[in-house]
């Protein structure tokens, strides 16, 4: 075997360490500082690009950059004054790329004790680097989703051990931290079962979840004790052989959310001044009554109210005053309804009641009752008093009638009958 420690030319060198099966290469010692390249074997021509042709001979400050070529010297000069083979990694900048790598040099130590050469060796290890900034890339992204995400969030083991959970999920269940820590599912179970309104349905659903590996939950509601409401979300979690390696649970509040929801359909279907409902709400319940009053036989009645001289009343008054009889009429109607009773201003001064389970005499006589009572309030403007009358036209359901349409003109019509005879009056 030949001498490398001795001068001798570049394909000499190079042909020695062709022999080697991993990227080599030699690095000429000149002094602590100053390092040159005296060759490079094919297979570190390979994983670098560089050319052994085009680099022998040349210095590391020429062939790298600034700041690699200060890292590479400096692992150079640890081998060169340890006088012992030095391993380390590093990550350099080739014409391929970034590459990382597990690089071994040993000194060559001439006659005279002078480490004169460097042999280095360097398995690319950048794969298993890049995987390793992935999966570490993956753990701080799940850790900050896990932080910040509004959700409660639990994941549990096959085994039922819970493996991770997230501050929310603590604050939304007010589970002690002594019994998170134990990482017993079973345990938490127990601790949070007893705030939902139906305990023995929750747990039993969640038992189920556990044997029903595929099962996948979106949005179940679940009513709490103390008013809340939370939407649950979960899913089991599979390996890559689809082996189960347990479940993700997601707990939202949306307490909030829902009365929103509840108040904006509420606005969506009734007056704003009045507080009674609107004409879409009324056509909308009076179409489903149609139908069940038709399927079963039952009665079914609408009055049709409209205030008198309501134009008047507004030119003497003012129409705060006017609003204000608005306000008051529905005030002085309601306490007379049942609950199953729809009161709606159907526009201007003009209302609707739809009376389900109701026959005309019964509607009539409570239409006189909402007459005498409209007739008998009182309400006051800036500097006077006054009061209002109504007009009031009943219709109920005949066998005859295909449609809501029907029923709601006969009541306009018998409503134009009690204006046309004078006014402060009921006709059927
Ligand atoms: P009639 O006895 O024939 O029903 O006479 P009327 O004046 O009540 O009927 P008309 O339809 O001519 O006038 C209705 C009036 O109701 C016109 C309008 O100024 C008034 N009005 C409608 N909506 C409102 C409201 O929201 N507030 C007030 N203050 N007045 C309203
Ligand atoms: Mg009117
Ligand atoms: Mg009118």
């Amino acid at each position: 075997m030949n001498d490398i420690t001795v001068d001798r030319d570049p394909s000499a060198l190079r042909r020695f360490i062709d022999n080697l099966g991993v990227a080599a290469f030699v690095i000429d010692v000149v002094s602590e500082n100053e390092f040159v390249l005296a060759a490079i074997n094919a297979s570190h021509e390979q994983a670098t690009g560089m050319k052994h042709v085009e680099v022998a001979g040349r210095s590391i400050d020429e062939l790298l950059d600034a700041v690699s070529a200060a890292t590479v010297k400096d692992n150079y000069r640890r081998c060169v004054l340890s006088r012992a083979s030095t391993d380390y990694q590093e990550m350099l900048e080739f014409p391929v790329g970034q590459t990382w790598w597990r690089t071994t040099l040993v000194p060559f130590i001439d006659r005279s004790g002078r480490v004169t050469r460097l042999l280095g060796t360097a398995y690319e290890i950048s794969g298993s680097v890049h995987q390793e900034l992935e999966v570490m890339y993956q753990s701080t992204v799940m850790s900050v989703y896990l932080d910040e995400s509004p959700d409660g969030i639990l994941v549990v083991d096959s085994q039922n051990r819970i493996k991770t959970w997230n501050r929310r999920f603590r604050e939304l269940w007010d589970i002690p931290e002594h019994i998170m820590e134990k990482n017993d599912g079973q345990a938490a179970l127990e601790a949070v079962s007893g705030q939902v309104e139906d305990p023995e349905a929750f747990v039993r659903r969640i038992d189920e979840l556990y044997r029903r590996l595929d099962e996948e939950e979106s949005g179940v509601r679940i009513q709490m004790k103390d008013g809340r409401v939370l939407k649950r979300y979960s899913r089991g979690l599979h390996g890559p052989q689809g082996d189960y390696w347990g479940r993700i649970w997601f707990y939202r509040d949306v307490t909030e959310q829902e009365r929103m929801n509840e108040e904006l359909l509420r606005m969506s279907r009734s007056d704003p001044l009045t507080g009674a409902a609107n004409r879409r709400a009324f056509m909308e319940h009076l179409a489903e009554e149609f139908i069940r009053a038709k399927r079963y036989s039952h009665p079914l009645t609408v009055m049709m109210l409209d205030l008198d001289h309501f134009k008047q009343i507004n030119d003497q008054y003012g129409h705060a005053a006017g609003d204000e009889a608005l306000k008051g009429f529905v005030a002085a109607v309601t306490p007379e309804l049942r609950s199953t009773d729809c009161l709606a201003r159907m526009g201007g001064e003009e209302f609707a009641l739809l009376l389900p389970e109701t026959a005309m005499d019964a509607a009539h006589r409570l239409a006189e009752r909402l007459r005498g009572a409209v007739a008998a309030l009182s309400f006051n403007s800036e500097n006077d008093t006054f009061s209002i009358t109504v007009s009031i036209g009943l219709a109920s359901l005949q066998e005859t009638d295909s449609s809501p349409d029907h029923i709601l003109n006969y009541a306009d019509k018998a409503l134009y009958v009690a204006k046309s005879e004078g006014r402060n009056r009921v006709r059927a």
